[in-house]
């Protein structure tokens, strides 16, 4: 590995700093002082007779009894993917990812699929996804979502540009983000974050790549087949070779852009009778829906502690930098109740604990001296707005209580000396369009907390699903604009706050590859 340009901004000219060598996990230490049987016994008891293990308090649901609520998991937790994730903070990722495992909210199978509105190329023209699910006859309820049945009744165009019958569309209701995918020509593209598309990467320029949505980067080049059923895709002549190469078959369009948005709703996907397992989604190539993707988790995706161990040992093995807990809320008992076993196979790397501040305090103090690293995002401040958008008058309240109790426990974040997240609290800010009057009252909160809050703010934000058409969301329907990005800095600037994250390291995933000083 090469030395890394780290910003002051990670590590303070040393104040930030914990030498690799001194670093002890936190539930290393707690495990070591014997208090960790004590702390899985507390948690186990937050999950019945009536579960408290989140806000939602709900009364009368014995998990320990296997009854869901409604976060829809009962005793063991779900997971819906795990992998060493790239789209994270460079303080996470490092260079070989950080160990995600992301937690279903419900019982959804996997999370490979699109929102309503994508288009897919098919030999009547370019149809929503949406529609093409509703034309499906014999519906039948399928692992939280539904599956309907195709019969020979309508071809989508393949990768190859061959025509294929579809089979099954799926749907399920999904809570996560999305990654928007923009390339330099055509429109962009919504996935989940494990969605396959098919790239090419300057590091082996004639191989064709299926790369996950969340791990494409600005190197990658999208396959975009010329023959597509609406019409021949024809490269204008002002477009610049910089950005399109073509072959006889296809052009590669490089990626401009890859962002996250917050996505509540149902997502789709089809399944082709094509051994390419292909068809075209918004003129890009992606992946066919593939449960056997899913299988690497094992059958099932509800997972007893030991197996739950297993795979964050897993996810150490491959290298990542750190455990990644997504959306962990509803689960907090499971992961305190695999950690023994965790310790014992070998676990050593920081826990992270990544959340959308919607946590109880009971199960925070139960993550006290587990938990490396708090990642809390923090929405919105006011209770109107957050009742609007987010569902949940009460979700300022107990996110100010959150992270205030977040940095009680582990303090501002500290890195090792490659700049590596060790300890500490990071908060993600999404800027909303038009709503700049949040984000300077929670950016002067922060501030409150502490100046050296390291803070992600974040521009992510693309309307999708209800706040596109809802006439109701018409002020959140744009993007944000550059101005209000800047004005979101100026306010941080002024608030006191100086800690921001950016992008500081070249990764491309597998390879380590590094900028030198
Ligand atoms: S974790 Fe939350 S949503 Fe799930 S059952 Fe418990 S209280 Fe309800
Ligand atoms: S890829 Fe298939 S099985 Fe997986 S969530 Fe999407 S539709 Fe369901």
């Amino acid at each position: 590995m090469g030395r890394w340009v780290i910003p002051p901004e990670v590590h303070g000219n040393g104040r930030f700093v914990i030498p690799r060598r001194e670093f002890i996990p936190a539930y290393l230490k707690t495990y070591e002082e014997g208090r960790l049987k004590e702390k899985v016994e507390e948690a186990l008891s937050h999950l019945g007779p009536s579960c408290r293990v989140c806000p939602r308090l709900c009364k009368g649901v014995d998990r320990l009894a296997n009854a869901f609520g409604v976060c829809r998991v009962g005793r063991y937790a779900r997971v819906a993917s795990a992998f060493p994730h790239f789209g994270e903070e460079d303080v996470l990722r490092g260079w070989r990812g950080s160990g995600t495992i992301f937690f279903s909210w419900c019982n959804l199978r996997c999370v490979f699929c699109m929102p309503p509105d994508t288009m897919v190329m098919t030999e009547e023209g370019p149809l929503p996804i949406q529609e093409i699910f509703e034309r499906g006859e014999r519906e039948l309820d399928y692992a939280g979502g539904q599956v309907r049945f195709f019969d020979q009744s309508l071809r989508v165009f393949t990768r190859h540009s061959r025509l294929a019958w579809v089979s099954k569309a799926f749907r399920h209701p999904y809570k996560g983000d999305l990654i928007r995918i923009e390339p330099y020509y055509g429109p962009p593209l919504l996935l989940t974050p494990n969605h396959e598309v098919f790239a090419v990467h300057p590091s082996a320029p004639h191989q064709v790549l299926r790369v996950r949505a969340d791990q494409l980067t600005g190197e990658h080049w999208l396959l975009v087949p010329k023959r597509n059923g609406f019409h021949s895709v024809i490269k204008p002549s002002h477009f610049s070779e910089e950005y399109i190469k073509e072959s006889e078959d296809f052009y590669l369009v490089a990626v401009q852009n890859c962002g996250r948005l917050a996505y509540q709703g149902w997502v789709y996907n089809l399944e082709v009778d094509d051994p390419d397992h292909s068809y075209i989604a918004s003129f890009v190539a992606v992946s066919n829906c593939q449960n056997y993707e899913v299988s690497q988790l094992g059958e099932g995706e509800e997972l007893t502690p030991k197996e739950l161990a297993r795979l964050m040992i897993r996810l150490q093995e491959m290298g990542c930098h750190n455990i990644n807990f997504v959306t962990p809320e509803h689960v907090v008992p499971q992961i305190v109740e695999a950690l023994p076993y965790a310790i014992e196979m070998g676990l050593r790397v920081p826990l992270v604990y990544n959340t959308s501040a919607y946590d109880s305090l009971e199960s925070l103090r139960v993550m006290e001296g587990l938990v490396d690293i708090y990642m809390p995002d923090f929405k919105l401040w006011t209770p109107e707005r957050s009742r609007k958008y987010l569902l949940a008058s009460n979700y300022p309240e107990v996110a100010r209580q959150t992270i205030a109790e977040m940095h009680r426990q582990v303090g501002e974040l500290k890195v090792d000396e490659d700049g590596l997240a060790v300890r500490g609290v990071l908060v993600r800010h999404l800027v909303m369009p038009g709503l700049l009057d949040e984000t300077r009252e929670i950016l002067r909160w922060l501030a409150g907390l502490s100046r050296d809050t390291y803070v992600n703010i974040m521009d992510q934000y693309y309307p999708a699903w209800k706040a596109k058409t809802d006439p109701r969301y018409a002020e959140i329907n744009r993007r944000v604009f550059r101005r209000e990005m800047e004005e979101a800095f100026r306010m941080a600037r002024e608030a006191g706050l100086w800690r921001f994250d950016a992008r500081w390291r070249v990764v491309i995933p597998g390879i380590e590859w590094v900028m030198m000083e």
